[in-house]
């Protein structure tokens, strides 16, 4: 089997443990709210909630090198919308704080938590993001012994180096480590050119083309969920994780 001779995991976040759309919009709307309250003349320039999302992008567009980095990019866009408002941009430090906290509010994909409590018994686990989560505002610090952030080392997936940093730290050789996460390019292409197995996390059905168009299958899993990757793990027992997973069918190659 695939995970037989895996002796550690790494996992990407956004998107693979919360749904990162929902969780940024949900911190936008705050920090809209918070803007209306504490430089009111910003209503001139934010109509609804997501104009701040059209101000990020047009601030992504206008400094391609602050991409990499979302606290500057999204601190950057309030300071844009304060200064265009004519209110002082000063506040854009306080505003960002607020639009952080209220990110880190994520809500769980309802697999996530007990994959990770599951999984964490059994593996020592790695994550690795170029996000902008603070797994301590989340709560789920406790299941990583390491955690690699590209705001913090300069390097971002794909770039196979995050991934050789993470198997150091991990001390585990990459061909023993199984990253698992929902983006194609960076999670499953940046694995595997660092010689890590890749678990691609499909959680909608059209985020199965890729796959399909690079055919050699066998080089990855395709998990729809993290319960079939407890289950794969060891299906003899009935862990937490895999309650109800009885009836999920796998993919042939996986047996
Ligand atoms: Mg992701």
């Amino acid at each position: 089997m695939y995970l037989n001779d895996v002796a550690a995991l790494s996992l990407d976040l956004d998107d693979t443990l919360w749904d990162f759309d929902a969780a940024v919009r949900g911190a936008e709307t705050m920090l809209y709210h918070w803007l209306l309250q504490h430089a009111p003349l910003t209503a001139a320039v934010l109509p609804e909630p997501a104009s701040l999302q059209q101000y990020r992008q047009r601030m992504a567009m206008l400094r391609p090198d602050l991409v990499d980095t979302p606290a500057r990019l999204r601190k950057a866009s309030i300071h844009e919308v304060l200064r265009l408002a004519g209110e002082d941009p000063a506040l854009s430090e306080r505003a960002y704080a607020v639009f952080y906290a209220a990110r880190q509010q994520v809500t769980f994909f309802e697999d996530a938590l007990p994959a990770l409590e599951w999984l964490s018994q059994r593996y020592p686990m790695a994550a690795i993001s170029n996000g902008n989560a603070d797994l301590d505002m989340i709560g789920i610090r406790h299941f990583f012994s390491v955690i690699l952030f590209s705001r913090d080392l300069g390097i971002a997936k794909p770039d196979p180096q995050i991934f050789h940093v993470a198997a150091t730290a991990l001390d585990v050789a990459p061909a023993q480590i199984l990253h698992i996460g929902d983006d194609w390019q960076l999670d499953v292409q940046g694995a595997l050119s660092a010689g890590f197995r890749a678990a691609w996390l499909v959680r909608t059905a059209q985020g199965t083309t890729p796959a399909r168009m690079e055919g050699a299958a066998d080089a990855w899993l395709t998990l729809n969920n993290l319960h079939e990757l407890c289950l794969m793990a060891d299906a003899h027992e009935h862990p937490v994780c895999g309650q109800g997973s009885a009836s999920l069918s796998l993919p042939s190659y996986f047996s």
